[in-house]
């Protein structure tokens, strides 16, 4: 009789490849798809999910998992993740993940025609019953303390919503003052930003940018699409992408650094144990905490901005040919009060998150209806950053987020930047500083150190446990306060 657990590898194997052509049509339809093609897309997409739906529950699948226990081979920390995912798929009825798919195809549509026209009646039916759908679901999922439990460890498996309230109540009051400070300190958006930047050359840069920080073009590629992002289609390989806007280049060559961190990650999980659920990333929150340290800790420091604005210059030397370096690191690291999200800059950023973790915790405790969600939108945009929103469309209807229906999402965006901060403090206590290195565009010490400390590991551990073990104790928000404080006491001299 074969064994159990070789059965069960075999069975994830085939899982995995299903994955891989999901994601392969995936990023097909972000980056390559003609619009037409949505449709039959969204169906051929849905058709494989529900057919690894029903293989993941195959109840034979179940007896393996258990069975698979008593292998001598078998990997003990997939077998947990494996029992824990079975566990929760088999949980949820067949009937209740189909009135969700249903619900969050009608509220997709819904916020298209929603954000456009700024008028959020259209979303809000739609989301009302999408998220009695959710709290459904989160109740059929169990919790512990509170609901949003649930929610959050879809996304951030282990961690509750109680110690990102602690670490976010700790960010947030320290980052307030700050912002204050620094916004009172801070002058126009610098001038030369608003040249016209050739966008074949911005692809051009952002390609030879991605390559000086070790991607391995072997095992993947960089293309074009509206939403940047990166996708592990199987080993060998990781793609990325980045979106050049003509009138903003600092978007693109910072959305190929942020990417590549996702990237580099994907590509450091060892090919050994692709096939096994440990070969993956650990959480939204730990792939984040890669992106922002190399988009912010390498990408905005004042060595790495050093060594790019030559660069930068040879390709762009008419609009660039003056600037000086200051002017070039003050450029990367302007801070200015905006409405939206995702053109945030790094300062102000963790607070437009906040807001979002602050209305989906209230929304799941019945502490707020839908129909309020506008109001205490810009109630709450007011408080943290004195911005009322113009209408919905830049308020509210701004992140598809919800209308997808995945609340528990945002936080995971700020506790990857709070980790991110963490553990490059870390690597400097180990390597020591950095900054000749990064002056000189030298980053192989700290992706080693990266990957020795974080990417070997994979899904090994509950992405907070690999973050304490990577940092030596407990994650907290000050090493990012403490980061940020120098970042702008530096720029602004006197101390903020
Ligand atoms: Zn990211």
């Amino acid at each position: 009789m074969t064994d159990a657990w070789t059965n069960l590898e075999q069975r994830l194997r085939e899982l995995n490849d299903y994955g891989s052509a999901i994601k392969l049509l995936e990023w097909d339809q972000a980056a390559m798809m003609p619009p037409e093609g949505g449709p039959a897309r969204a169906r051929a997409i849905a058709t494989l999910e529900q057919a690894t739906h029903t293989l993941f529950t195959d109840p034979e699948l179940g007896d393996l998992i258990h069975e698979a226990g008593d292998s001598p081979n078998s990997d003990p920390a997939s077998l947990r993740i494996l029992n824990r995912e079975y566990d929760k798929a088999t949980r949820v009825p067949g009937e209740l993940v189909r009135a969700i798919a249903e619900a969050r195809g009608g509220a997709y549509q819904a916020w298209t025609q929603a954000r456009p026209s700024s008028d959020f009646s259209i979303l809000e039916p739609h989301l009302e019953k999408l998220l009695a759908l959710k709290k459904e679901e989160a109740d059929a999922l169990g919790w512990k303390d509170e609901r949003y439990d649930a929610l959050l460890d879809q996304y951030e498996p282990g961690m509750t919503t109680k110690e990102v309230a602690s670490m976010f109540e700790e960010l947030m009051s320290g980052l307030k003052p700050l912002v204050e400070k620094v916004l009172s300190k801070v002058g126009d958006r610098p001038a030369f930003l608003h040249e016209t930047f050739e966008r074949d050359k911005q692809m051009e840069f952002c390609k030879w940018l991605v390559k000086e920080l070790n991607f391995n073009f072997e095992e993947g590629r960089v293309d074009i699409s509206p939403h940047p992002f990166t996708i592990q289609i199987g080993a060998g390989d990781v793609r990325q992408t980045t979106r050049p806007d003509a009138d903003d280049l600092l978007m693109s060559v910072y959305a190929a650094v942020h990417e590549t961190g996702h990237a580099l990650y994907e590509q450091g999980i060892p090919v050994d144990i692709l096939d096994l659920p440990i070969g993956r990333h650990a959480s939204l929150g730990m792939h984040e905490s890669q992106s922002r340290l190399w988009e912010n800790q390498v990408g905005r420091s004042r060595a790495f901005t050093g060594f790019l604005l030559p660069q930068l210059k040879e390709m762009f030397p008419e609009q660039l040919g003056m600037i000086t370096p200051e002017d070039f690191y003050r450029s990367v690291n302007h801070v200015e009060r905006t409405l939206i999200r995702v053109t945030a800059d790094e300062l102000t950023y963790n607070l437009h998150v906040g807001l979002r973790f602050e209305l989906e915790t209230r929304l799941f405790r019945d502490e707020l209806a839908v129909a309020d969600l506008p109001g205490a939108w810009s109630d709450a945009m007011d408080d943290q950053l004195g911005l009322r929103p113009n209408g919905d469309g830049d308020g509210v209807l701004q992140d598809m987020h919800w209308s997808i229906g995945a609340f528990g999402y945002f936080p995971t965006y700020t506790l990857g930047t709070i980790y991110s901060a963490a553990f490059f403090d870390a690597a400097v206590k180990e390597l020591g500083n950095l900054d000749e290195e990064l002056g000189r565009g030298k980053t192989e010490r700290l992706l080693e150190w990266l990957r020795a400390n974080v990417h070997v590991h994979g899904y090994r551990y509950e992405a907070k446990d690999l973050a304490q073990k990577v940092v030596g104790g407990p994650i907290t928000a000050e090493p990012l306060l403490g980061y940020l404080r120098d970042k702008y006491t530096g720029l602004y001299s006197d101390s903020v």
